[in-house]
């Protein structure tokens, strides 16, 4: 079983599992190892508190990762959220001793697309939107390992508009060479197909191009706020991203990627 290198616990404005919870149920599942990345999203306008309490959140996992050893192995991430206007204050997260830094837009101008307050706003635009987003924060920082959920707004887009990759490539395809050339992941996140979604965040099509253009560092994760979906159909990922042609995944130990089989 692949090892998840996206979950959050009751560090996470949004979730209230106990960490160990998350450690038994990777224990249960047969994974060797699972990366904590809980939500930190600095100064954003939200009903959810999501900045991380980094100073308690060392020791708590240290002391996980003492308490689990011999049974599994506890990484000690983070979930960042990008934002263009606080690209400095960004960096200054890489001096904690993090093992994976997920790089993620939550949002875009001040607005989750979780909320259809952003579809109102951007209306045919929204995807578009989204996407020049990405890149601009890509653009502007290197603060993170892997770029997480690269099509996150799909999950709340609904019925109503239409996505594929092929639409967007003109501005998806910049994204995914400039983590090329820069050494940074692409995230494969099953989290939206717990949620009925038939494909991961982003979607095969994008993993298919990203693999053509040379790009081969991937991380998988599930996303899970609670042990139900840690490690969500990551044998159906895998199997997918194989038959794409991707051969290994990237597990990462104080932010240097060791890779693994798929
Ligand atoms: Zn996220
Ligand atoms: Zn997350």
């Amino acid at each position: 079983m692949y090892s998840d290198q996206h979950l959050h616990s009751s560090f996470s404005g949004d979730s209230e599992t106990p960490p160990a919870m998350q450690a038994e149920k990777g224990i249960a599942l047969g994974m060797d190892r699972i990366c904590f990345t809980d939500h930190h999203d600095p100064f954003v306008e939200s009903d959810v508190d999501f900045d991380l309490d980094i100073p308690a959140y060392f020791p708590a996992m240290e002391k996980l990762r003492e308490e689990y050893a011999g049974r599994i192995d506890i990484g000690i991430g983070i979930e960042l959220g990008l934002q263009t206007h606080i690209a400095d204050h960004l960096e200054t997260y890489t001096s904690y001793p993090f093992d994976l830094i997920i790089g993620s837009i939550h949002f875009v101008d001040g607005l989750d697309p979780y909320y259809p307050e952003y579809f109102a706003k951007y209306g045919s635009r929204a995807y578009t939107r989204y996407f020049e987003t990405v890149y601009d924060c890509v653009k502007m920082m290197r603060c993170f390992d892997t770029l997480g959920h690269l099509d996150y707004i799909v999950r709340y887009g609904g019925d109503d508009l239409t996505y594929s990759y092929r639409e967007y490539a003109d501005l998806i395809d910049p994204i995914l060479r400039l983590i090329i050339d820069r050494g940074i992941a692409l995230e494969c996140n099953t989290g939206g197909m717990s949620r009925g979604l038939d494909e991961p965040n982003p979607c095969y099509d994008i993993f298919r191009r990203y693999h053509e253009l040379g790009g081969e560092l991937i991380t998988i994760g599930s996303d899970a706020h609670d042990p139900s979906t840690l490690g969500y159909r990551f044998a159906d990922a895998g199997e997918a991203l194989r038959a794409i042609g991707f051969t290994h995944y990237a597990q990462y130990h104080r932010r240097e990627p060791r890779m693994l089989r798929l």
